[in-house]
């Protein structure tokens, strides 16, 4: 596949590259991806302002795209559907997981396209079968891509910014089951 590498921090830009497509393990799928949002914390982790991943990385923690494979037969339902992610993996069983802010898991947090998981800036981003969330039939590819992570707003005098969370991505979900 074609990859958008971060070769270094800090960068002001992304090398493209050819990379062995990444294998799906038993608990994720490999997905085509078809757009990615860019977003301001790609910008701050750009500018070497935020996450720090291992270097060289793939970021993109927006993307849309459709299912090719699945790892195990666990996720063969998901093959052939048009799918976006939640961002933020968890152990899925502390507190913090069970009441859905897995970003704050006390295990193991993870972030795709942020940290450790690679993103969707390249033709092929392998996602846990958790993570995947149905695409509306409505909406297009580059527009959902810009609704997964969208919502949050910049502190304001009245308050903070809201935590960066999963519920947008969620919010797609609901809105794709009938
Ligand atoms: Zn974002
Ligand atoms: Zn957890």
């Amino acid at each position: 596949m074609k990859a958008a590498l971060l070769p270094e921090l800090p960068a002001d830009s992304l090398r493209v590259a050819d990379h062995p497509d990444p294998l799906p393990a038993a608990d994720e799928l490999l997905v085509a991806v078809t757009a990615c949002g860019i977003c301001g914390t790609d910008l701050h982790i750009l500018a070497g302002e935020s996450y720090r991943p291992q270097l060289p990385f793939v970021l993109g923690h927006e993307p849309v795209g459709t299912v090719l494979s699945s790892g195990s037969g666990d996720g063969e339902a998901w093959v052939g559907r048009r799918v976006t992610i939640t961002i933020f993996t968890g152990c899925g069983r502390c507190e913090r997981c069970r009441r859905g802010d897995e970003r704050l898991c006390q295990v193991r947090p993870r972030a795709t396209g942020v940290l450790e998981r690679w993103g969707g800036f390249a033709e092929r981003v392998v996602i846990g079968i958790s993570q995947a969330v149905d695409v509306p039939g409505g909406l297009a590819d580059a527009t959902a891509a810009a609704l997964v992570d969208a919502g949050r707003r910049p502190p304001t005098r009245s308050g903070p910014s809201p935590p960066w969370t999963n519920e947008p991505a969620r919010q797609l979900w609901r809105a794709a089951v009938p």
